[in-house]
């Protein structure tokens, strides 16, 4: 399969990681919008948020507990973050490869801005 993530997960192509699980991984984003913007994705693929089955629940707790790992790590559990699914063509998803975007390190613009 011709996936970019999938490759990030098999080493691949190169990314720089700052966790990996069993079932997660997490890399800096090659295209950071902010001060920190790590990308946390599961291991298994899935196209987008609409493609979640019902056995794969579980890995979006897992990116969500990593989440709250890599925030504590990278200095902005405290001042705060987002994290952000893009789903589909209206939301700008690029890499159909079900991702989580966690940015945070400056105030972050208003979502209607
Ligand atoms: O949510 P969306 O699909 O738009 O985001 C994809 C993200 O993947 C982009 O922020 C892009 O910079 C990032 N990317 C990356 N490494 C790659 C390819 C894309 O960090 N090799």
């Amino acid at each position: 399969m011709d996936c970019i993530f999938c490759k990030i997960v098999e080493g691949t192509i190169p990314s720089k990681k700052v966790f990996e699980n069993e079932h997660v991984v997490a890399f800096h984003d090659i295209h950071p919008a902010a001060p920190v913007h790590i990308l946390i994705i599961p291991k298994k693929h899935i196209a987008s948020m609409n493609d979640v089955g019902a056995d794969d629940w579980h890995l979006l707790g897992e990116i969500h507990s990593a989440a709250q790992q890599i925030a504590k790590e990278q200095g902005v559990a405290e001042s705060g973050y987002r994290l952000i699914n893009n789903c589909g063509k209206h939301s700008g998803q690029e890499v159909f490869h079900i991702h989580y975007h966690l940015l945070g390190g400056e105030k972050l613009g208003p979502l209607n801005a």
